[in-house]
Parts: C-alpha cells; structure tokens; sequence
C-alpha cells in the first residue's frame, strides 16, 4: 500500500516535470541534449531505454598495444570493454557483435559490406540503432555502400572508428564511440530516429555516409564532407541539422538490402601527359562495366582525338563512364568549357558533387542490380539515390 501511494506520488512528479517541458520541436534525447529543442530545466528526463547494437569490424579503434612487445594488435572483446566502461554505464543499453577475425578495413570487400548489412537487418527490430566499429582507411566506401544498400531505413546506422587506438593514452576512441552511441540513439517524443540514415562520425562532426571522404592520416579530423554540410556537430552538446537530414524510409515496410554489387568497375585518373597506352590498359579490361573518370576542374580532359575514340568506343561496348572532378568541392559542369565537349559527345555522365567513395560503391550497385539494362543504370547514375550528388540542370 504504502508503495502504490509511494509510485504513484512519483508518477505524478515525473508528469509534471514532463509537461512543464516547453519542446517547442517535441524532441526528447536520452540526455536532453539536443540543442533544437528548449527543454527549460529538464535537461536530465529519461524518457525511455534505447538499446544500440556495436557492429565490430576491426581498424585501429580495436587495438591495443602488447605491454610485453610494444606492438599493436587487435583487442578481443573483453579487453575492449574494459578499456570503455563507460559504455555500459549510461543510459544506453549497448551490446556488441564482432567480425571474427577482425579486420583492417584496407581488406574489407564487397562481401563484408554484406555481412555489415545483414548483421543490421538480422537485428533490425532488437534495437534502436546501430554503430559500426570500422577502420577510418576505407570507412568512407563501407558507409556508401551500406547507403545504397538499405531500402526503407528508419533507424540509425553510425559509422566511427579512431586515428589511435583504444588501449593508447591520447586516443580519440571514447569520445567518437561514446558520441555516435548517443546519436544512434536519439529519438524525437514521437519515437522517430533523428539521423534515420547511414552517418559517419568522427572528432565532433556527423556527416552523411555517402558525402564523407577520408582526409588527413594524421589528425583527428580525419574526415570531411565537402559537397554536404554536417548532420550533427557534438561540443558540450550535440546539434542536429535536421533539415538536411534524410527522412526516415517506410516504417510500414520492412527493411529491405540489395546485396548485389559487380566489382567490374576501375578507376581511370586523367593528369597531364596521360597516353593513350595507359587510357587503352583500363579501358580494355576484358568484360568492364564501368569506369569512374577522374577529370580536371569542372569536368574537362584534354581534348586529344584518340582520348574520345577510346571512349567513345568503350561507351559502345556497353561501359558506363562517369564523370568525377578531381577537385574535392564543386561540381563537374560538362559542356562549361571546350575541353569536356568531347566526353560527352563520347557518351559519358555527368557524377555532378559525388564522391569517388560512392560514385564507384553506387555504380558497382547499380551495375549489380540492374546490369543486364544499361538504359536504367545510366538513368539511376544520373540522378541521387539517397542523397549522394546534387544535381545541378
Ligand atoms: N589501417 C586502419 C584501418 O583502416 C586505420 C584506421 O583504422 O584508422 O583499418
């Protein structure tokens, strides 16, 4: 009696508190710290338990050092955590699976991008988000192509790793962990993930998956986003942008993975003096379906008369090629100047602001899903898929 009289009086405090909440954006986060929404003093209300599954692949951020050789190598599991107590102290329930062996993401394939899929899906209605532990070499081709693979996502899958590894004094492996546990478990009041997309993490910036691009082997901040602005900015408190955040899929549906990806893709990177040796060695690969053109500036290659046979005739054959600046911000223009004139006489698109990480991750989609109508690959090429170009007519 005396603990219904107990539970209740504290039912009723805990509603006041939540109704004296001014949420103008009805956001509610495991720690209210979600800046677009003003939560008065209540910056601490819990509403619910989240649950986050730890998809482990490898990198750096699984590493420990040996105290007896000094040399560095991955951590079982039961070392990693101990070195993150943290991440069994907070609001958020964390469980982990790991790849076995775990891996450096230089060896990771289109078959791990599967098995990163299909570790999502198989748990997909268990938990409220995911993070994916990756090595940050690769990491931006692992988020590109899990972004093409999900069809109806509405939950958040969080790539992150680190530049040292978790067992060295200085490492950046908690905060980057801790930060995108928190983000893949932010939900508004109506129960909606707010970054219900494939995201990147690194030092204090969320980027889309399929807009980040490793830049610095050195700092912290070894990502960027050229062509996207960030999701998320994490200080003392995380920010979302939400409106550049991609809606959530079809909650009705279940989620959905396209698994098929043809790895008969190459890149071919124009620079001066480039001979047609070199261009006819990539462009004859027996059996090649698609070849991600690096260009200079807006697009533009010189204009030698055997550079546009050799295209021209492998677009003939039946290769897709895709037009993507060497330059990491702007867009390929083609048709701005004399010099891209030729590519597109020689039938090659345009990959406008794409990455190469997901211009080659989306054509090896595209290319595996819908190969035998090349009318439809090209078309799905020149148009966004979930958010990777900006298209610009
Ligand atoms: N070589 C490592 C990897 O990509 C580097 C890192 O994790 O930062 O797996």
């Amino acid at each position: 009696m005396c603990f219904n009289i107990f539970s209740l009086l504290l039912f009723n405090l805990i509603k006041k508190r939540l109704e004296s909440c001014v949420c103008e954006k009805k956001v509610v986060t495991l720690r209210g710290e979600l800046d677009i929404c003003s939560f008065g003093d209540s910056k601490d209300i819990v509403i619910m338990a989240r649950k986050v599954l730890l998809i482990f692949t490898g990198g750096t951020i699984s590493m420990v050092r040996d105290a007896q050789t000094g040399a560095l190598h991955p951590a079982d599991l039961q070392t990693f955590k101990a070195f993150v107590p943290e991440l069994f102290a907070g609001d958020v329930q964390v469980e982990m699976i790991p790849f076995e062996p775990l891996l450096d993401s230089s060896d990771l394939n289109p078959d791990n991008w599967r098995m990163m899929a299909h570790m999502v899906q198989d748990n997909y209605d268990a938990y409220d988000g995911f993070v994916i532990l990756h090595g940050t070499d690769t990491m931006a081709y692992s988020a590109s192509a899990l972004s093409f693979m999900f069809e109806n996502l509405c939950k958040p899958v969080v790539f992150t790793g680190s530049q040292l590894p978790v067992g060295v004094l200085r490492s950046d492996a908690k905060e980057n962990l801790l930060t995108a546990i928190e983000i893949a478990a932010a939900y508004d009041a109506d129960n909606h993930a707010i970054v219900p997309e494939v995201a990147l993490y690194m030092d204090g910036e969320l980027y889309r998956g399929n807009r980040a691009t490793k830049r610095n082997a050195e700092h912290f901040s070894a990502f960027n986003s050229y062509n996207y602005p960030a999701l998320a900015k994490a200080g003392v408190h995380i920010t979302y942008n939400r409106p550049l955040i991609q809606p959530m899929g079809n909650i009705a549906r279940p989620l959905h993975v396209f698994e098929r990806f043809d790895t008969r893709v190459a890149i071919l990177k124009l620079f001066p003096g480039i001979t047609e040796e070199v261009v006819a060695a990539v462009l004859d690969v027996p059996n090649l379906r698609g070849v991600v053109l690096e260009t200079f500036g807006a697009g533009n290659a010189p204009s030698h008369e055997w550079l546009y046979q050799r295209l021209h005739t492998a677009v003939e054959r039946g290769v897709v090629i895709v037009n993507k600046t060497q330059c990491n911000t702007g867009s390929v223009t083609m048709g701005q100047y004399a010099v891209s004139l030729n590519l597109m006489k020689a039938g090659v698109i345009s990959g406008y602001d794409i990455t190469t990480e997901a211009l080659l991750t989306k054509m090896m989609h595209v290319l595996g899903e819908h190969g035998d109508d090349m009318d439809k690959v090209k078309q799905l090429l020149s148009v966004s898929l979930c958010g990777e170009q900006t298209i610009v007519k």
